[in-house]
């Protein structure tokens, strides 16, 4: 077999020969290990009402880590921006209620002590993959951090942008494949299946799929799941909302609860048949 390569100057994000996934613990759940591990929940917390409606939805259809964007990363400064340390503290209503452990994203270095005080795991968005600054900070925070892959981003400046989080001490990253820019345009980007298997060729880290900003269509989040779990991914990253057409941000990639638990029930088989559980 051919040997992928990256270059060597990349040390703790890439394992040399054979390497086993690294298991990360979150709350009752490990990343990177037997389990498909769900992540799922609304893009942006709105209220306390959406959010706990949100949780206990994606819960009863068997999610292990609730979701939710209290600091938003918006392409225009129009658009909703979060809710603030007001989310995060919704967010810990939804962890209290359903014993779930959350995760959500922070957008500045200034906020990590914060964010990192509510949350089980702090997410570097896709638009912060290479703000070092930040990553320098969640290098030293003391939960595990989740790297969405840059939307213009190489696997290798990927892999790059984990190595500074890990330098600065903190070993539990897992990766996120979240879609890259292509000529595409029906497509809000074009999800980037075979990063999964690059990732387990090259990391040990864990790697989980985001099939709803990597295609931006609600109908097409079923099958690129689907394909994401077969490829070896180690978990999802879903957007639920209870009522996506009134969605704050990002309703139109947004499953409605049921179709989150049909999704959550046709991926069974497949888990199992990789000889993996749900
Ligand atoms: C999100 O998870 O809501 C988000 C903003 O994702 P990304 O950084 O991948 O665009
Ligand atoms: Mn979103």
């Amino acid at each position: 077999m051919s040997k992928l390569a990256v270059s060597q100057k990349i040390k703790l994000a890439v394992s040399n020969g054979e390497h086993k996934t690294q298991r990360i613990k979150v709350g009752g759940v490990e990343v990177g290990g037997d389990q498909l591990i769900v992540m799922a929940g609304p893009c942006s917390v709105e209220s306390l009402e959406q959010m706990l409606e949100a949780a206990r939805a994606v819960k009863d259809a068997g999610a292990h880590i609730i979701r939710g964007g209290a600091y938003k990363p918006r392409t225009l400064p129009y658009s909703f921006q979060g809710l603030g340390e007001e989310g995060l503290k919704i967010l810990s209503e939804a962890r209290e209620e359903t014993k779930l452990p959350i995760i959500t994203e922070v957008l500045s270095p200034e906020d990590v002590e914060l964010v990192e005080n509510y949350t089980d795991i702090l997410q570097i968005g896709s638009r912060n993959m290479q703000n070092y600054n930040l990553l320098k900070k969640v290098g030293k925070a003391n939960k595990p951090v989740l790297l969405k892959r840059g939307m213009s981003a190489t696997i290798e400046e990927w892999l790059g942008c984990a190595e500074y989080i890990l330098n600065e001490g903190n070993r539990e990253v897992i990766l996120c494949e979240r879609g890259i820019r292509t000529y595409e345009t029906i497509t809000r980007n074009t999800l980037d299946v075979s990063a999964v298997p690059v990732i387990k060729q090259l990391s040990h880290l864990p790697i989980i799929a985001d099939p709803s900003h990597g295609t931006g269509v609600r109908s097409l989040v079923n099958p690129m799941a689907k394909a994401s779990v077969v490829a070896g991914a180690d978990g999802l990253l879903i957007e639920v909302h209870p009522e996506p057409e009134k969605a704050l941000s990002d309703g139109d990639q947004s499953l409605h609860p049921n179709e989150f638990n049909n999704l959550m029930k046709e991926l069974t088989p497949l888990v199992r048949a990789i000889g993996k559980q749900m």
